[in-house]
């Protein structure tokens, strides 16, 4: 009874949020920023913001995250963040030698206007920059958007400082996975691979926050979307964009700048958004599905109709990030589920609203943005009384008081392990989520069903 005190009859609020459904900009402008191999995020304000952002992501991946502050004092709020972020590049370099600082603004820096470009230059021309490394900068101010909108603009800030057209083209795709767990980094490049593609895949998580313990400390662990290959990435014959909200900004810059035509999907996660994704890729390259990934999908197929009837007309809320929703509501959907309420912190445009409603029914209740808290997405559960939800970690708490199993899904999840190795995209994500699904429903008709009714199989 930890949230006991929320009402189940609704009110109109207009200017509070209460238990938000997202985190702040510079998280997810961390995370991408670790996608790239020995790049250094570097936080632009204080310190406690730094070590929010940092404890976020060692809390969700269990694995060290490295980065550095410009660690602002009263000062620095005052007259501004220059001297900081200059002495710190030159402390960075001198210190822990990276091939790529990557800097995001934070609240305060942006409120004071702090121009990066401007002091990256200015520390270029006092020779604090070694010759031939980059500082790139990404503005993520998190008095708006979300995480997902900071692991955006980081993205678009890594084709803007790096890629280049050099004149010829190669035949490889880029894919930009968008705010996925490296597990589901991971598996898009193996899907690309087992259809004899080359990509180019950033940023790219895998083998940096979801490494093995070997004993060794490494700074900069051996994963990681590799700088020549982003710069590359401007010579690529196509982009491939998972997630309207996370790569979009980033797959419209690589063609504005190099050139280089681009399709916007949804994430893989499902069956049919796997299928698009695997079409697309193999339209583009001229390739043919091969069988490994065609019995893979099978499998998928198979156990969506073995199991049907337990999906049923079952009920779902849903509370995670805008393109995560999207897809997932396709998939439930799919499944002959009824999505009765979706939610996401995170704001996005009229087009996430009607995907949502052409799949899910004019009935479902959607809300994003401001307003779109876990307040009122645990009072639309208390409205509707799904059957199961659909959350981060912090929705455990909902789940507790209105006893509902919780699948989780999104960021942050701190009080489970799996994300990091396992994907949930493409069709081996796909089977993993029926089964957690599955269980989820099964234990509790298990648990619920009166002795009577109780049978081996239910
Ligand atoms: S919301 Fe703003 S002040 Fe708070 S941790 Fe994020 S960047 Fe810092």
């Amino acid at each position: 009874m930890l949230l006991r005190h929320t009402p189940e009859a609704m009110a109109d609020r207009t200017a509070l949020t209460l238990n938000p459904a997202k985190t702040c900009q510079p998280v997810g402008a961390m995370y991408a920023s670790l996608g790239v191999h020995r790049c250094l995020p570097h936080s632009h304000g204080s310190q406690g913001c730094c070590a929010y952002h940092r404890s976020a992501l060692t809390r969700h991946y269990k694995d060290p995250v490295m980065a550095t502050t410009s660690s602002f004092t009263e000062g620095a709020s005052v007259f501004g963040g220059q001297g900081n972020l200059v002495e710190a590049i030159h402390n960075i370099f001198t210190i822990y030698g990276p091939d790529l600082v990557a800097v995001h603004t934070t609240c305060l820096s942006e409120v004071i206007g702090d121009d990066i470009a401007q002091i990256i230059n200015k520390a270029q021309a006092e020779g604090k920059i070694p010759r031939g490394i980059r500082v790139i900068h990404a503005n993520t101010p998190s008095f708006k958007g979300s995480h997902v909108t900071g692991f955006s603009s980081m993205t678009e800030a890594m084709v803007r400082y790096l890629s280049e057209n050099s004149g010829r083209r190669i035949k490889q795709i880029n894919i930009l996975p968008g705010f996925v767990e490296p597990s589901d980094m991971a598996e898009a490049k193996r899907i690309a691979s087992e259809m004899g593609i080359k990509s180019i895949l950033f940023p790219d998580t895998s083998g940096v926050v979801n490494g093995p313990l070997d004993g060794r400390f490494h700074m900069y662990p051996g994963g990681g979307a590799r700088i020549e290959e982003i710069t590359a990435a401007g010579d690529s014959i196509f982009t491939v964009a998972l997630g309207r909200g996370a790569s979009m900004a980033a797959a419209k810059l690589v063609d504005t700048k190099c050139r280089v035509p681009f399709e916007v999907l949804d994430l893989p996660i499902g069956l049919r958004a796997t299928d698009t994704f695997v079409d697309t890729l193999r339209r583009i390259a001229g390739v043919s599905v091969p069988e490994s990934l065609m019995a893979e999908r099978g499998q998928v197929v198979d156990v969506m109709s073995d199991m049907h009837q337990y999906f049923y007309r079952k009920k779902a809320a849903l509370v995670g990030d805008p393109d995560q929703l999207v897809s997932l509501t396709q998939f439930l959907t799919d499944l002959d589920m009824e999505v009765r309420c979706v939610v996401t912190g995170t704001p996005t445009g009229p087009d996430f609203e009607s995907a949502i409603r052409k799949l899910a029914g004019d009935r479902a209740i959607v809300k994003h943005g401001p307003g779109a808290d876990l307040f009122f997405f645990h009072q639309r559960v208390k409205n509707e009384k799904p059957d199961l939800i659909f959350g981060n970690t912090y929705a455990k708490y909902i789940a507790r008081d209105e006893d509902l199993p919780l699948i989780r899904i999104g960021f942050p999840i701190y009080d489970r392990v799996g994300h990091q190795y396992f994907p949930l995209t493409g069709y081996r994500g796909a089977l993993r989520l029926l089964e957690k699904i599955l269980n989820a429903l099964l234990d509790r008709q298990d648990r619920d069903t009166p002795e009577e009714s109780f049978e081996l199989v239910m």
